[in-house]
């Protein structure tokens, strides 16, 4: 955690090149953070868990989430715990919205992201210029690798740029009860490899993504996800008896 500042800067040099200092002298820098891990580790509830613990210690926090599971701008937990958030668009300038946030008198320490893996390689370099040049200290959480072990764009630029990388603790077990690392899309019993990345999907209703560029090869109302090891992720191997307990279904 990073101490806090003696007193909270011009809102009008938001986002100045001039340096701030801190007493050391040296310029005083926010952090990046990209927390990650497979879906239902609980990542969005230690994105709240840490927004609470700043804001305790009297810190100025925004919330922002990017396709939300529950398709509100909030960050929910699957725990049952909510938060309302400011959606980010696919084109929202992330200094921008920053910038309006000061401009209307409201300070800021820091942003929580949750679904960063869904932030464009652009977005995660403007969290980049807005942890060094305000500062704010940036915690980003996430999926790291999509439904066919590959980064997403936004993991993998959050990979490149971030101070801190911090895979979440809690451990999802794959149905052999080795730590789970992949999020397999599933339908009709098999693995698929191929399809559209972004189909955000979640035990609620209506929680389909559906973007304009998707292209169902198979009714997303049969899709599911399973966490799996990576063993069983590349043998396309669910187990027995699937579906199992903890297993995320859309219908
Ligand atoms: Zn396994």
């Amino acid at each position: 955690m990073t101490t806090l500042p003696d007193s909270d800067p011009d809102p009008t040099d938001a986002l100045s090149a001039l340096p701030s200092r801190d007493g050391s002298g040296r310029p005083s820098r926010g952090r990046l953070r990209f927390c990650y891990g497979p879906m239902d580790c609980g990542k969005s509830t230690l994105a709240l868990q840490i927004d609470h613990n700043h804001a305790r210690q009297g810190r100025r926090g925004l919330l922002l989430v990017r396709h939300d599971r529950s398709g509100e701008p909030q960050i929910s937990s699957r725990i049952g715990i909510t938060r309302r958030a400011t959606e980010v668009g696919g084109d929202t300038d992330l200094r921008e919205l920053v910038r309006r946030e000061w401009v209307a008198g409201r300070h800021l320490d820091y942003l929580i992201v949750d679904e960063a893996q869904f932030l464009s390689p652009v977005q995660v370099e403007q969290l980049a210029e807005l942890a060094d040049e305000v500062p704010l200290d940036v915690y980003c959480f996430g999926i790291a690798t999509d439904f066919r072990s590959r980064l997403f764009p936004g993991a993998r630029r959050l990979f490149e740029l971030a101070d801190e990388l911090q895979p979440v603790q809690v451990e999802v077990l794959c149905w052999c009860g080795a730590p789970g690392r992949f999020n397999a899309r599933v339908a009709d019993g098999e693995v698929l490899r191929e399809g559209d990345t972004v189909v955000v999907a979640d035990t609620g209703p209506g929680a389909v993504e559906k973007t304009s560029s998707t292209q169902w090869q198979t009714d997303p109302a049969t899709l599911r996800y399973q966490v799996l090891c990576r063993h069983h992720f590349r043998l396309g191997d669910l187990g027995p008896a699937a579906p199992r307990h903890g297993q995320l279904r859309l219908t």
